[in-house]
């Protein structure tokens, strides 16, 4: 694709990097080379380059801190437009709300509500992903969603931005409407309650203590690999189907918390695919459950 990579380098310079290794960028620590990646400053630039693609037929992918998502191993043949580290700012607006760039980190944005010692987001210290990415899965943990914090969130949409509500984004348990309509979040702001920074500080620190408990931290994953089927508990189904350390190649169900797949070293993302659809297929043979993957997968898997 010369013409798109002539069009990329001229319109957005250094920010185009070629033939980027994804395993670079995902929290699996997999998948091929990205033909193009976009380290994306600005929403202005997101909403040219996603003109660019769509009038050219170049397939784009979004992605945050790449920590819930799967790419193949052949890759990415088109534009991955990388919204985390750059586009971070934050700062307590005039309305008192933390408004927040879609590539920060949920865990920058947690430590600066600690700063100005406002709780509501303490659930969210321990998630590795963007604010972008947490809109978009309506991330939660330990009974914190997203959606309890989150006032408005900017989207570009059909190549314009619109600020949309939180009641605009119909979030749901890791769903919202920006999984249907592809829009894209360049920004968000969050309203929290005023608190003591002592206990705003002890509650992340009581959390984070859990994670490190029950969750396989020291192991590339991208946390819970299924979606909490209503009435079960994914790891537990998982579990009790005798899969804990079940290995495919490199790709492992963690023995410390069934739910989490976890690259044991060297694994590919094929493995990793084909071990997500043997638990779905143990699972449902064996309690009649339909385990739905929370990982998004992007790229080509047979
Ligand atoms: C160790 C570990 C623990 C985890 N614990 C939790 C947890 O407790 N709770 C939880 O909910 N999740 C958890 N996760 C999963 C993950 O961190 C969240 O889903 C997070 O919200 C993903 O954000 P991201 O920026 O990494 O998104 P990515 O992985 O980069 O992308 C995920 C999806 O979001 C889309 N996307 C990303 N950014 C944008 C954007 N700006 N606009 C539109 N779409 C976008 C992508 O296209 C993709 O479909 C965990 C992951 C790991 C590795």
């Amino acid at each position: 694709m010369p013409d798109t990579l002539n069009f990329l380098r001229n319109r957005f310079g250094s920010a185009i990097l070629v033939n980027e290794p994804m395993k670079n960028h995902t929290s699996f620590k997999t998948g091929g080379d990205a033909a193009f990646m976009m380290l994306a400053q600005n929403s202005g630039d997101i909403a040219d380059a996603v003109s660019f693609c769509r009038e050219n037929s170049v397939p784009f992918l979004l992605m945050g801190n790449g920590t819930n998502l799967l790419v193949s191993d052949s890759g990415f043949n088109g534009l991955v437009i990388k919204i985390a580290e750059k586009m971070s700012g934050v700062f307590l607006n005039t309305a008192g709300e933390i408004e927040a760039g879609a590539g920060l980190l949920l865990s920058e944005l947690s430590h600066f509500a600690l700063t100005r010692s406002l709780s509501g987001l303490e659930f969210a210290s321990g998630i590795p992903g963007s604010v972008g990415g947490a809109v978009y899965m309506n991330a939660g943990a330990y009974g914190g969603e997203i959606s309890g914090v989150l006032v408005w969130a900017d989207i570009i949409l059909n190549g314009e931005i619109k600020r949309f509500s939180v009641s605009d984004l119909a979030l749901g348990y890791r769903a919202s409407i920006l999984q249907k309509n592809g829009g894209i979040v360049t920004a968000a702001a969050f309203k929290l309650v005023a608190s003591q920074y002592s206990e705003i500080d002890a509650k992340i620190k009581e959390l984070n203590a859990k994670r490190r408990e029950k969750q396989p931290l020291n192991k590339p994953s991208a946390g819970s690999a299924f979606k909490r089927p209503e009435g079960h508990y994914a790891g537990k189904l998982i579990a009790d189907s005798g899969l804990a350390g079940y290995k495919i190649g490199g790709a492992a169900v963690s023995e410390k918390h069934c739910g989490f797949i976890v690259n044991e070293g060297g694994a590919s993302s094929s493995e990793i695919y084909a071990l997500i659809n043997y638990v779905k297929k143990t699972v449902f043979e064996k309690f009649g459950v339909a385990l739905e993957p929370e990982v998004k997968f992007a790229g080509v898997f047979e």
